[in-house]
């Protein structure tokens, strides 16, 4: 098995709380939890250009 994804440790999911749910996508650049599915750049001010 290879996986990109990258699970992130000690951290929690903002919009259901659960921990050590969220994994990383390097390749979008992305962080989602496996819970809810909330999807958040992993580097915010990428997305904040305004
Ligand atoms: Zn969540």
């Amino acid at each position: 098995m290879s996986s990109l994804a990258h699970f992130l440790d000690n951290l929690r999911c903002s919009i259901c709380g659960t921990l050590n749910a969220l994994w990383l996508d390097p390749v979008r650049g992305l962080v989602e939890c496996q819970e809810c599915g909330q999807r958040a750049l992993a580097f915010p001010e990428i997305g904040e250009s305004e």
